[in-house]
């Protein structure tokens, strides 16, 4: 069992949400209707590009609507925002993703729903009438490359799902005719449609979903190429679109409920962000009344309640984790013992590690922290974690904190705390009655309530005494 549990987790929480079958695939093209619907697939990329994969995340489906936070980021990244700001708006419009419908500067109302995308994907192309010929292809080629970098990988379109897109489109012609009506295309409406049916036939996998969230959730830096592909300010203004109009009609119950900016496709994924900290992607085809996967919603309200990741929960400084990694060479060997132990401990005073963290403990920092303990592993017998300068701990991460005692247990190891200020404590108090996650090691402690634990210490001097009577221990039993 992986120390950071993260593994454990979203598999506990996809096994809750899979049995759902509601819902139905989209069946407005033989392509769509097609699929498996019961594909399920979990992304989960940190902000330093470690992803974890679970599910069908080899299946590659259309992006479709999910496309269009990125053709919007290219369009503010190439124009003036002032100038895209006067062809789109960004209030959520309350209403469906295909609704033909404008504000009262005949604006769509915002980037999310067709009418704002399809005009989108018409700023990238020259504002000329009379496109060149292969002008589609050209701007086309710039999309695939754009879209693969916020992936990091090499995408590629879908050509049967793009014929049927094209062969059907007739609601979505007739928004681009209605918006070029009102004067507000600049280029060969035709030619903005093909573009926008290319772009939502681009292939993706959950995975790729995750990386495309991570790599917005860090203000435009892929985590996996260490790319930049997005500016801040153009992160920044994703980041504000998604929350209020990437879950369509639904958006006000999403912010509250889930609380991370997202976008949904009717391929069935959904890419979801936590600012600063993490992107996901869901993929499950089944659709609810609005075209948002039915698991894909459900998968993000549990990972956003059962591992905190709503983004209104509150803290400081969550990526900045680890504040410092060293041994206990730096403390004297405990005078208590006899000389020839005193004389053992000195040789192994590298293999009692000591783990100081900082800041507002979350899942993302608890994962962090606990991914670099695991890659520690083999070189300590002891790891104290050291927390006098961590404010506030939620309740996810308190489990996962505690839940090393456990695994390093199995593996003949120990894990301690030191917390001086009774945080844990308070962390308990604080949440006794919120659902916690569970402690998957420990299930005779499910929710891990248990603030009289062994080995949690209220100094560093004591939590060494205790490491040094392990290592002892170890020493003996190894002896007879
Ligand atoms: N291709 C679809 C359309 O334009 C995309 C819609 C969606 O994913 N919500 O109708």
């Amino acid at each position: 069992m992986p120390i950071s549990h993260v593994d454990g987790y979203l598999r506990h929480i996809m096994a809750d949400c899979a049995p759902d079958r509601s819902g139905a695939v989209a069946d407005y093209i033989p392509e769509l209707a097609a699929v498996d619907p019961d594909g399920y697939a979990l992304s989960m990329c940190m902000h330093d590009g470690n992803t974890y994969s679970l599910g069908d995340v080899g299946v590659e489906f259309t992006i479709q609507s999910v496309s269009k936070p990125l053709t919007y980021a290219m369009a503010l990244s190439r124009l003036d925002m002032a100038a895209v700001d006067a062809k789109i708006g960004v209030e959520p419009s309350g209403e469906a993703f295909n609704e033909i419908s404008v504000d009262a500067r005949r604006r769509p109302r915002n980037p999310m729903i067709n009418a704002g995308a399809i005009l989108a994907a018409s700023l990238l192309l020259p504002p000329v009438r009379e496109l060149p010929e292969n002008a589609v292809d050209t701007v086309f080629g710039e999309v695939v490359e754009f879209y693969s970098a916020c992936a990091g990988r090499r995408l590629t379109m879908d050509e049967q799902v793009y014929a049927s897109e094209s062969a059907t489109g007739s609601r979505n012609r007739a928004i681009v005719y209605m918006l070029d009506s009102f004067g507000m295309v600049d280029t060969d409406p035709d030619a903005a449609l093909d573009l926008y049916f290319r772009q939502c036939s681009i292939r993706v996998t959950a995975d790729d979903l995750s990386v495309i969230g991570a790599t917005i959730a860090g203000g435009g830096d892929n985590p996996r190429t260490g790319r930049r592909v997005i500016s801040n300010e153009v992160a920044q203004r994703l980041l504000s679109v998604m929350t209020t109009c990437g879950m369509y009609d639904g958006a006000g119950d999403w912010v509250t409920s889930v609380g991370l900016p997202a976008k949904s496709g009717v391929g069935g994924g959904i890419l979801a962000v936590l600012p600063g900290q993490l992107g996901i992607g869901v993929y499950s085809p089944r659709l609810d009344e609005h075209g948002n996967s039915v698991r894909g919603v459900d998968t993000c309200r549990h990972l956003s309640r059962d591992l905190g990741l709503h983004m209104f929960n509150v803290t400081r400084e969550s990526r900045v984790s680890i504040r410092s990694v060293s041994t206990a060479a730096e403390f004297e060997v405990g005078t208590e013992w006899p000389e020839i132990d005193r004389s053992f401990l000195r040789t192994c005073r590298d293999r009692v590690r000591i783990y100081e963290l900082q800041g507002d403990l979350t899942f993302a920092g608890a994962e962090r922290a606990l991914r670099r303990i695991e890659n520690d592993i083999d070189d300590f017998d002891v790891a104290i974690i050291e927390i006098s300068r961590v404010g506030v701990i939620d309740p996810v991460a308190r489990t996962m904190l505690l839940s090393v005692r456990h695994t390093t247990a199995t593996r003949g190891q120990r894990a301690m705390l030191v917390d001086p200020d009774g945080v844990v404590r308070a962390s308990v108090a604080a949440h006794r009655d919120d659902f916690v996650v569970p402690d998957l090691n420990a299930p005779e402690q499910l929710r891990g309530l248990d603030p009289t634990l062994p080995h949690v210490h209220s100094t560093m001097v004591a939590a060494v005494r205790d490491a040094e009577e392990f290592q002892l221990e170890r020493y003996r039993d190894n002896e007879v």
